[in-house]
């Protein structure tokens, strides 16, 4: 495909609720709330909490496959098509199947859900990213003044970050890795400790693109309608957070982030430290399961 068939890519014309851009389903998240003073631990607990985190080398029992969906809605046959002509969740696949050990497969999928979103499923095993984000995301750069060809080069940036946040969740689940404070905020950090570490310029555009996108939904309005108990950070905090990654990974490169007030000099003063602490906790967490 061309940059011009591209860039005439049909997207349908309605508005999109602006939404969270990931709701992290795990089977858990179906069940009624338990009330906190009768809630009792499950045997599904219980083998969890024997699952001991160990530094040795875990053995080597799945990989990340991809499974390609028929799309439903005929609006994101082109995108559909790209992808699968492209090979995206392929190429994907075979650089984390190549880093990673798993301790049973995991499938990816672009597909058409219906809602905005990006998703781990725990129980179906799969991380999903939705073509109504892609168009959502899209949309957002091109409320931004971006032409057709920039917001469609820079969705595909952001649905990167999207992908490996959700690729976070996987982990943190396969693993059993001990997160202690906010999944969602883990799985962000992940996301670009993997962007910045193991992709260059890619990676930091992932994460430049996600920033831009948090900001721009942040100032479409969406904060009006946020629910505050939403496991997830704001989306300025999420705007925020990227930007301090970036900056703590190269202050010299990235002195305008500073420079042009992106970030309060009071954040940007720590983010050197903050960005070590990420890689360095990423990296302990990932080491056992690493293949080399
Ligand atoms: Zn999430």
């Amino acid at each position: 495909m061309n940059r011009q068939q591209r860039s005439t890519l049909a997207f349908a014309v309605i508005s999109i609720v602006i939404t969270v851009s990931c709701v992290y389903r795990s089977g858990r998240d179906s069940e009624p709330l338990p009330s906190p003073t009768t809630a009792t631990a499950t045997p599904e607990d219980k083998t969890k909490d024997d699952k001991k985190f160990s530094d040795s080398k875990k053995v080597d029992n799945g990989d990340f496959i991809v499974e390609h969906l028929a799309v439903k809605n005929p609006n994101y046959d082109e995108i559909d098509r790209q992808i699968k002509n492209d090979k995206l969740l392929e190429k994907a696949a075979d650089k984390l199947n190549r880093s990673l050990i798993l301790p049973n497969d995991i499938y990816l999928k672009t597909k058409d859900c219906g809602e905005v979103n990006a998703f781990f499923d725990a129980k179906e095993q799969s991380v999903t990213v939705c073509y109504e984000l892609m168009e959502h995301f899209y949309k957002v750069f091109r409320s931004t003044g971006l032409n057709e060809q920039k917001a469609y080069d820079k969705m595909f940036d952001a649905v990167r970050f999207a992908f490996l946040h959700e690729i976070g969740h996987a982990l943190i689940e396969n693993y059993n890795l001990p997160i202690t404070g906010n999944e969602e905020d883990a799985a962000d950090r992940c996301s670009a400790f993997i962007n910045l570490t193991e992709l260059g310029e890619d990676g930091v555009n992932a994460v430049l693109a996600a920033a831009d996108a948090f900001a721009a939904e942040s100032k479409n309005g969406s904060s009006s309608k946020r629910n505050l108990a939403d496991e997830h950070l704001l989306q300025e905090q999420r705007f925020y957070n990227s930007l301090c990654m970036i900056y703590g990974s190269d202050t010299e490169k990235y002195a305008y982030i500073l420079d042009d007030n992106y970030l309060p000099k009071e954040r940007a003063a720590r983010c050197p430290q903050e960005y070590e602490r990420t890689v360095q906790s990423w990296s302990s967490l990932l080491s056992p399961w690493r293949k080399s």
